[in-house]
């Protein structure tokens, strides 16, 4: 791709930190050259971090999935089970106890309380499951959910939006998740998720949570058949938003998975695309503090990559995850392996808390930390050498 003077001097401005309009991000993100552009995103990611811009962050967290049943059924989903079918489940709270039990024996900080639009689970629901687990283990952050479940348990107990995220913070709910964002814009959105709540009522929801106090982070699922434009109208309605409420701490792109849904893989996101787009949420997204390399779904040298392309963060050790797995992303990972990706693409490892706060930097590989148990797993029920659940059945990690 040819660099004209004009789109050099839009990488230029973005790079100082400057403010870059749509129509320029949709520019840089079709012409740019790739490592022009992903050297002026790194230069944005520097500046913002001067004096830790050698620091790359991970943290340790389990997804905790509470039923797959669901009654929104994405096209794009391969985890849900309709209501009746006979593949729906639902853990019970000593499960989930249990879950988090591990979490905590096993150094994570966070968990993600993930599920489908059960028919049932109304506000009261999530009340009485927040509030258990926060009396049985206050040190796990509870950073869960997002709009789409917000409106549907409303929906279930007649209560406002509002009303609904006060009370399951009263209970103990940390930060929303931002789950549910898929693709903002009407026409994707209808395309792949048409009885999720429309992209404006996604942003109304979280603007909500965060004028009550509630932060949280923001996603994006890429690579069903949107557009280019729609990634970048995407990007304009987050920071919109965050000009409103300055409440979303991350962004964090990811991209579909083709196995097991109804889309059936029939596009996907490709990897050159994914780092095209953190290197201009990096820089399009100029009151965005964090933007998150996924690994999980792109891959351990993409997730390196991301790093020189403005991601500042590596996401997590998933001590669980049967999500994005169960649609086909197969990688796995553990603590030290992560440590060794974020070392070898020339940063420092710290874990970071829910908030972003190093609690360990590992300058020295000599002092990592060695409990292999600390691994990503799929579709686990307990983790071997745990002693939370030694009753229950180990399924392999890797
Ligand atoms: S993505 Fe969530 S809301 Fe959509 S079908 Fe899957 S579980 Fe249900």
């Amino acid at each position: 791709m040819a660099q004209s003077t004009a789109s050099q001097n839009v990488l230029d401005r973005a790079a100082q930190g400057g403010r870059i309009s749509p129509e320029e991000a949709l520019d840089l993100y079709r012409s740019a050259p790739l490592h022009a552009l992903g050297q002026a995103a790194d230069a944005a990611r520097r500046l913002r971090y001067a004096g830790t811009e050698h620091i790359a962050t991970y943290i340790i967290e389990r997804n905790i999935n509470y039923t797959n049943a669901c009654v929104t059924a994405c096209k794009f989903c391969a985890f849900y089970a309709a209501p009746k079918s006979e593949d729906v489940w639902t853990r019970d709270l000593d499960d989930i106890l249990r879950r988090c039990a591990e979490t905590v024996e096993l150094g994570g900080t966070q968990i993600m309380f993930q599920g489908g639009h059960h028919p049932d689970y109304g506000v009261e629901y999530y009340e009485r499951h927040f509030a258990a687990i926060k009396e049985a283990f206050p040190q796990l952050v509870i950073h869960s959910l997002g709009a789409s479940e917000v409106e549907h348990m409303a929906r279930i107990s007649g209560v406002t939006a509002e009303e609904a995220i006060r009370r399951i913070h009263a209970a103990g709910l940390d930060s929303f998740a931002g789950a549910g964002a898929e693709l903002l814009p009407a026409r994707p959105r209808r395309a792949i998720a048409p009885l999720k709540e429309s992209g404006e009522r996604w942003i109304e929801i979280m603007e909500t949570a965060h004028r009550l106090g509630v932060e949280s982070t923001s996603t994006m699922l890429m690579g069903t058949g949107e557009t280019n434009a729609e990634r970048i109208e995407h990007l304009r309605m987050i920071r919109d938003a965050q000009d409103r409420t300055g409440g979303f701490r991350a962004f964090i792109p990811y991209t579909y998975q083709p196995e097991n849904n109804h889309l059936k893989g029939r596009t996907q996101a490709t990897l050159f695309e994914y780092l095209r787009l953190i290197a201009v949420a990096r820089l399009f997204l100029d009151n965005v503090a964090h933007i998150q390399g996924s690994w999980l779904t792109t891959g351990k040298e993409v997730g390196q990559l991301s790093l020189h392309y403005g991601a500042d963060d590596l996401g997590s050790v998933m001590l669980e995850e049967n999500v994005v797995s169960s649609a086909g992303a197969k990688h796995r990972s553990d603590r030290l392996e992560l440590l060794h990706l974020i070392r070898t693409a020339g940063r420092v490892p710290a874990q970071r808390s829910t908030t972003y706060e190093h609690l360990v930097v590992h300058e020295d590989p000599a002092l990592d930390p060695v409990d292999d148990r600390v691994v990503s797993h799929l579709s686990s029920t307990a983790i071997e050498g745990g002693s939370a659940h030694p009753e229950l059945k180990v399924v392999p990690a890797r």
